[in-house]
């Protein structure tokens, strides 16, 4: 698949409908911007953070928010007591 898109005034790119659709990607979603060695600049999509201990690893999506894997494991154990 190849885009071709032009950079708007403020820096802008818009990224097609078919690979938002495709990827599922969301309004108001944030994304990483990267350059690596070769000068390529990377896209990297932030799918949210830990609405309790604010990390961004092992996210499980919940009503639109998300929870990370070690505060699910902390909750459980406080379930249990
Ligand atoms: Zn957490």
């Amino acid at each position: 698949m190849i885009n071709e898109k032009k950079i708007s005034k403020a820096g802008g790119v818009t990224i097609p409908s078919g690979i938002r659709r495709e990827l599922g990607i969301e309004n108001g979603e944030r994304v990483k911007i990267d350059v690596n060695n070769a000068g390529d600049i990377i896209l990297k999509r932030i799918t949210g953070s830990c609405i309790l201990c604010g990390g961004n690893e092992n996210l499980i999506k919940v009503d639109n928010k998300y929870i990370c894997k070690g505060c699910i494991s902390k909750i459980n154990d406080i379930v249990k007591d």
